[in-house]
């Protein structure tokens, strides 16, 4: 059986004990501890991940969409940019809500005229 020292009173305990049999002080963790704790790490690393690549695809396709609408023509662009924004495998909800965002900064830009004020 692997033992290990205990810190306090320096006698050889069981390497998995928690408890010092000696003078019952608590030595370290126990490998199951390791074990939940690694887990939450790992899920809370997935979590991050996950939410840092959503937000990333949001701000390319801001960035696109908001480059695409600056080079268009304004009665063309909120078709076409939503179109090639979707050809780029953007998701629909958040090609909608970019246009939405770019409607709402953008109003004057945006409204449906069939002439240019000169
Ligand atoms: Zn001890």
């Amino acid at each position: 059986m692997a033992e290990k020292q205990c810190p306090k009173c320096k006698m050889m305990i069981d390497k998995d004990a928690t408890k010092c049999p000696h003078c019952r002080s608590t030595v370290g963790t126990s490998k199951s501890t390791w074990v939940v704790l690694c887990g939450i790490i790992f899920i809370v690393f997935l979590l991050w991940v996950g939410s840092s690549s959503q937000t990333d695809d949001k701000v390319i396709l801001k960035d696109f969409f908001y480059h695409c609408m600056d080079t268009m023509p304004k009665n063309e662009g909120p078709l076409f940019c939503t179109q090639s924004a979707l050809g780029r495998k953007f998701k629909f909800d958040d090609v909608e809500a970019i246009l939405k965002q770019y409607v709402a900064e953008h109003p004057e830009q945006t409204k449906k005229k069939k002439t240019k004020p000169l």
